[in-house]
């Protein structure tokens, strides 16, 4: 049997890499960036075993035979990530739109809304809920 074979029955029913692999990944890079600039020993060792941890969790996951476990693991992962993502994504997008348009949440439901930029209040009806609320823009 050829190697290639060899590894692809080895790797066959096992989880795999995911978004929480790549941010692990990322993790394990940091620690290993920011140990370049560390002298102080009782520090080192503890990014060490945080790096080794991490490396080590990775490869579990990656060789782990309980997929619906690792899913679930991910799944909780990736609805931090996206919360954050969004987070950022909208402040960007706040910062882009400053001249022309104000972002308002809407007091029902609490999707964000992207309104002209008119100073004062403005009656309002939400997109997603399709509710009346009454929006302030200030400047
Ligand atoms: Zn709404």
């Amino acid at each position: 049997m050829r190697f290639r074979d060899r590894l692809a029955r080895f790797f066959y029913g096992r989880y795999g890499i995911d978004g929480l692999y790549y941010a692990l990944f990322v993790t394990y890079f940091i620690i290993w960036c920011v140990l370049l600039f560390i002298d102080f020993i009782p520090v080192r060792l503890a990014l060490y075993a945080l790096q080794t941890a991490t490396l080590a969790w990775m490869i579990f996951r990656v060789l782990s035979k309980n997929i619906w476990a690792r899913r679930k693991e991910n799944e909780a992962f990736m609805k931090i990530f996206r919360a954050v993502k969004n987070f950022f994504v909208l402040q960007k997008n706040r910062i882009r739109d400053f001249k022309s348009y104000r972002y308002v949440k809407c007091t029902h439901c609490k999707a964000v809304l992207r309104l002209p930029k008119r100073k004062g209040e403005h009656p309002v009806i939400c997109p997603r809920c399709k509710k009346r609320f009454t929006a302030k823009v200030r400047f």
